[in-house]
């Protein structure tokens, strides 16, 4: 605690020690609700990262060959005590970055699940044996942890990306070295905290916390780091990509997107329509997979917009611990202001605003916007807010079509009864993920997670990070 200010006053996490940055330095974290301060971090300089590096190099030989019931244990302790200090979790998701509290407790059992499922691939490292043309010649391929993964995050769900990643990178035997958003660090050091009381041991596990731009090079670019995960904007996802292809460096890339609902005359509107809301209103829209686009056919097309706008502004903006609250406040100044700026350039070149388009606070009220057209910034760019647009379209053909214009590829939606078409838009979406009769907002542990161009590299969930986060290595033996 400060004594000052009686706030609290984060640290490193690095090789089973609370450090101070080596400069002293620290920076404010701010409540995005009123924009109060919510905490101080210890601001991270390249010295702390090699620092944090090297604890994590330092204990790979060892934890490689911890047995997977030592790593499974661990992990599902982890599960254990997030259910004893809940309430901790869930008081930071609400207040270091505005979840309404329906949001932190769906990322708490979420990421529940994903530490479960973790634990399950502790026993899943599985080679092979292969067939070989020499005779007497045994040979197999024999799956090991990469060594020191680097995990870099955003602040929008912090605790499912750190449940999965975290987890799903020690369960295969590798150290990490975790930067978590300068907008969401207390989450990271609480779950740092969480993974230590389980008896993850001294260095497998380490937390730096600071600015991205200032210390996230000295991670991706240093050679002793075997594998980078990045979620985050498709700009710095693009810079990451960069150094790690210089240095030949594997990485996965979860990014943005402009995600597409289509739906068609003969969808179930009455089940549609809440999952539509859900898929672009919920945390505000601050969801890479939140649906900003809409393509409705025709003959429906005008009662979707009514329907569709009508929830939008029932939709709840009360207080973030009251259950029936949907719409959280936008993270900062610099992400209010694109969000304001993209809906104001809409409606001067001559958008309709259907629903929203007025703040309260640090809240941008749900909004639905029509007759946009290529001209306006939010067309092609994603917006990170309660913000979606609704097009008319004349058939499915010119749905698939639009729905493909992008360079994104996240998510996609269908809404039908048409299964010949349903399949058609699965198997033809330019999206890394489609969901038929669903909202494009929806994720699972065990799911291969993740999108095409500028969405992203790669895969992530329990069976992709199998592939990611590990290599095989072939071995003979002759007989
Ligand atoms: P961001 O790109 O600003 O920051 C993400 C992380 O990158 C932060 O930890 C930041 O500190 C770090 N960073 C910044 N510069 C860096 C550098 N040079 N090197 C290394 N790390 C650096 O993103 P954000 O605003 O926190 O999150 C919102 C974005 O994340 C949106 O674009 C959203 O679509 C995307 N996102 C994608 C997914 C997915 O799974 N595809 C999930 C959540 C969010």
């Amino acid at each position: 605690m400060d004594a000052k200010t009686h706030t609290l006053t984060l640290q490193h996490w690095i090789g089973g020690d609370w450090v101070d940055a080596n400069s002293g330095e620290t920076f404010e974290v701010i409540n995005p609700i009123d924009d109060s301060l919510y905490c101080h971090a210890a601001r991270g300089t390249s010295d702390d990262m090699q620092k944090a590096i090297k604890a994590a190099r330092a204990a790979f030989p060892g934890f490689k060959e911890t047995l997977p019931k030592e790593r499974e244990r661990w992990l599902l302790r982890v599960a254990e005590i997030m259910e004893v200090r809940k309430d901790e979790l869930i008081d930071c998701l609400i207040d270091e970055i505005g979840s309404p509290i329906g949001k932190a407790n769906f990322e708490f059992d979420k990421g529940l699940t994903m530490l479960r499922a973790a634990a399950g691939m502790c026993r899943n490292m599985r080679g092979e044996t292969i067939p070989s043309d020499a005779p007497g010649k045994f040979s197999m391929s024999i799956r090991e942890p990469l060594g020191v993964v680097a995990i870099i995050t955003p602040f929008n769900v912090p605790l499912i990306k750190t449940t999965r990643l975290i987890a799903n990178a020690l369960a295969l035997g590798n150290t990490v070295v975790h930067l978590p958003s300068e907008m969401a660090p207390h989450l990271t050091i609480l779950m740092a905290d969480i993974f230590n009381e389980a008896g993850i041991p001294a260095g497998a596990y380490n937390v730096v916390t600071g600015m991205g731009h200032e210390i996230g090079d000295s991670l991706t670019s240093n050679p002793d780091v075997d594998f980078v995960s990045f979620t985050g904007s498709s700009v710095v996802g693009q810079h990451i990509n960069e150094i790690c292809a210089k240095n030949k460096t594997p990485v996965t890339l979860e990014l943005g997107g402009k995600s597409p609902t289509i739906v068609l005359a003969d969808a179930d509107l009455e089940k549609a329509m809440p999952l539509a809301a859900r898929s672009i209103f919920m945390f505000g829209g601050q969801l890479c997979i939140g649906s900003s686009r809409f393509y409705v056919e025709r003959p429906v097309y005008d009662e979707f917009v009514k329907r569709f706008s009508m929830i939008a502004s029932k939709v709840s903006m009360g207080d973030l611990r009251d259950p029936n609250t949907v719409v959280a406040p936008i993270i900062s100044q610099r992400q209010r202001d694109r969000v304001r700026t993209h809906i104001e350039d809409a409606v001067k070149k001559g958008a309709t605003v259907a629903a929203g388009g007025e703040w309260e606070g640090n809240r941008c009220q749900p909004t639905i916007l029509t007759g946009v057209s290529e001209e306006m910034t939010l067309c092609r760019e994603e917006t990170f807010g309660p913000v979606t647009s609704i097009y008319p379209i004349d058939s499915y053909e010119e749905g698939l079509e639009k729905a493909n214009d992008t360079e994104y590829g996240l998510s996609s939606a269908i809404f039908t009864q048409d299964i010949n078409k349903a399949m058609h838009f699965a198997k033809n979406s330019g999206a890394g993920m489609c969901h038929i009769n669903g909202p494009t907002v929806h994720d699972e542990a065990h799911v291969p997670f993740g999108g095409n161009g500028e969405s992203g590299v790669g895969r992530e969930g329990t069976d992709a990070d199998m592939e990611a986060m590990t290599t095989l290595k072939w071995v003979t033996v002759q007989l």
